[in-house]
């Protein structure tokens, strides 16, 4: 522990040089603190947290740091703005705390001689907008608590070296479900046992008054459940069709990776009206949230979010057991690099929809004409003509919070469905040259499942990458990323037509996108005028080049009316607009903008468009042998 700037450069190159690209978190290094953290949550449901650190000290200089990168959600947004009501007490003296002026998440304090530990008091107060976790604390029926959120620490250079005793109290009759282990009942409160800041972080706890949990398996003797927390107890009714597809994807993933790196494992998941959804991954659980509140009851509401529950068991393995090097860091106040997303993203977008669609969460059309709308999307985002798919990963802590507005230009997250895209042609790739003797599968059964063990970290690159690619299918793989991933790319990767499948446009839009459609609220005429807009018929994208953009909409207009009547249902009003312009090759608006009214004439005559993958008559179909389960059950 010293009295440094954090989160400073030359830190942050010391720590790169010191990961190199070896196992560095297998061991951890002795202890260097022993603290405790006691979260009172009695009442969470008001949307508060009291919590109450005992740090030992030495007297002098202390520093207090708030994690500020987040693991898995790969930026410097630690929810800092709701932590309030802070004070530090050494024995009876209240300690003046004082913000470090070049870093806002770290407090000084001077302990007082003959102090050996300060008592740390704040409260963390909920908030229901914002971004990732931030928007999730607790309703009145729950509680998701991350500990990122509840911990002031001494700055130190190796977060395992800081050993936490953590403990909560629950509301009367809230039940919990954590990965934490050792749990004792002490009067009120539940004691774990103690672990390092690394797994405390990585090991987030629900509690509510409607849980319900339910067994869905083992992979290689460890347990895997899930616990599942809603509004009500009857959101927690009749789930048979959805624990089942859940037990077919334990299955699935066991079948892929032959091996795990968790002792047991949870998913915690929220189904609610109140709570936002999420998706948080971490070692032995994740942190799940789908709202509406019927994922376990409703087709449509399951088939919305058929990649939630896959993609972040697959980041324990692609993520959090295997981590490119520079996402790996020794604490949470130096940056992250993200330049590797499209493997830790990518991939596991690519595997969160493939098993999703392996374990019945989605058919194999819904699969595959998803991923025809997330081509048929990146191919009309205009921003790919400047940035690289490479930029969108590594530049991705200043999109994690990006306006809904001028998303085709400003292009942002992309290495997630490129790099699904990217995946499936480096699959299709690997099947063709083998004969189909061997596929992508077996890529991460070797580089991301490897030989079970508990919780463990084993660091890599992009090198290691290619190398565990050339292992399965010798190729130019370092030649196959740099073109996809460094070079700008005026299309995304095509992996359909050697596969046998093609993007087709028809008038009618796909069973999955008028399902994403109807759960996310969108309007989409995107493929045929190049404008998206929301329910209510405000613009939130106009593509540049599209007829839209031409006639000079923009976002925020609203759309009032479509060839003179009323758009009260904007998607169908769009549509029908779009049929007729076939014929009268124009669509006519009227616009409200800022109180004024204003016609607008829209020169187009295709139709609506909306893309799915057909066939290719006459050549074979991998798409099937790729969309194949994998294990027996
Ligand atoms: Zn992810």
């Amino acid at each position: 522990m010293k009295k440094r700037p954090v989160g400073s450069a030359l830190l942050g190159v010391a720590l790169m040089l010191l990961l190199g690209n070896s196992a560095v978190c297998a061991q951890s290094p002795a202890a260097l603190v022993t603290m405790s953290v006691a979260v009172d949550a009695s009442a969470a449901a008001r949307g508060i947290l009291h919590v109450h650190e005992r740090i030992p000290v030495a007297p002098g200089a202390v520093t207090l740091v708030f994690p500020r990168w987040i693991p898995g959600e790969h930026a410097p947004d630690g929810p800092i703005v709701n932590l309030v009501n802070l004070m530090i007490h050494a024995g009876d003296a209240r300690l003046t705390w004082l913000r470090d002026p070049n870093d806002f998440y770290a407090f000084h304090v001077e302990v007082p001689p003959g102090n050996g530990a300060i008592d740390v008091a704040f409260d963390f107060v909920g908030a229901p907008v914002g971004f990732y976790s931030s928007a999730r604390l607790s309703t009145r029926n729950m509680l998701v608590l991350t500990w990122n959120k509840v911990l002031l620490t001494p700055a130190a250079e190796d977060y395992r070296r800081i050993i936490i005793a953590p403990s909560v109290t629950l509301p009367a009759n809230w039940s919990y479900a954590t990965a934490l282990d050792g749990a004792v009942q002490t009067g009120p409160s539940v004691h774990f046992a103690p672990v390092t800041m690394e797994q405390l972080v990585d090991s987030p706890l629900d509690a509510g008054t409607n849980e319900r949990r339910w067994p869905l398996g083992s992979i290689d003797g460890a347990p895997v459940d899930v616990a599942v927390f809603a509004d009500t107890p009857e959101q927690l009714d009749g789930a048979d069709a959805t624990i089942a597809k859940l037990r077919k994807l334990v299955a699935e993933m066991g079948a892929l990776y032959h091996a795990r790196h968790f002792n047991h494992y949870t998913f915690l998941l929220t189904v609610s009206d109140v709570m936002a959804g999420e998706g948080v991954e971490h070692g032995q659980s994740s942190d799940d949230g789908v709202n509406p509140g019927d994922f376990l009851t409703s087709d449509t509401t399951r088939t919305a979010n058929g990649d939630l529950l896959a993609h972040e068991f697959n980041h324990s393995w692609d993520g959090k057991y295997r981590r490119p090097a520079d996402l790996a860091t020794l604490n949470l106040q130096v940056p992250m690099h993200d330049d590797l997303l499209w493997v830790y993203e990518g991939m596991t977008q690519f595997y969160g929809d493939l098993e999703g669609e392996r374990s019945g969460f989605f058919t194999a059309q819904e699969w595959r004409d998803n991923l025809a709308l997330q081509y048929a999307i990146l191919d009309t985002t205009t921003g790919r003509a400047t940035r690289t798919l490479y930029d969108t990963a590594l530049a991705e802590p200043i999109f994690i919070d990006e306006p809904a507005t001028w998303h085709a230009a400003r292009r942002s997250a992309d290495y997630y469905s490129e790099g699904e895209l990217m995946w499936l042609e480096a699959d299709i790739t690997i099947r063709r040259l083998s004969g189909g003797r061997r596929s992508i599968d077996d890529v991460a059964r070797a580089f991301f499942g490897g030989t079970s063990t508990g919780p463990t970290v084993v660091t890599y690159t992009r090198d290691d990458i290619i190398a565990a690619f050339n292992a399965v299918q010798p190729l130019d793989w370092r030649g196959f990323f740099v073109t996809r991933v460094d070079d700008i790319a005026p299309h995304p990767p095509n992996p359909f037509e050697a596969a046998g499948w093609r993007v087709a446009y028809r008038p009618e839009m796909s069973g999955i996108e008028k399902i994403f459609n109807d759960v996310n609220k969108d309007v989409d005429a995107r493929f045929s005028i190049g404008l998206t807009a929301d329910p209510q018929g405000v613009v939130r994208d106009t593509i540049e080049g599209f007829p839209a953009a031409a006639a000079g909409l923009a976002p925020g207009d609203k759309i009032v009316s479509v060839n003179g009547r009323a758009a009260t249902e904007v998607q169908s009003a769009l549509d029908n607009g779009l049929r007729a312009a076939e014929q009268s090759g124009t669509l006519r608006l009227l616009i409200l903008n800022g109180g004024v009214y204003r016609d607008v004439t829209i020169a187009y005559s295709g139709g609506p468009r909306f893309p799915v993958l057909e066939r290719i008559p006459g050549r074979p179909d991998l798409l099937e042998a790729v969309a194949a389960p994998r294990s027996g059950t």
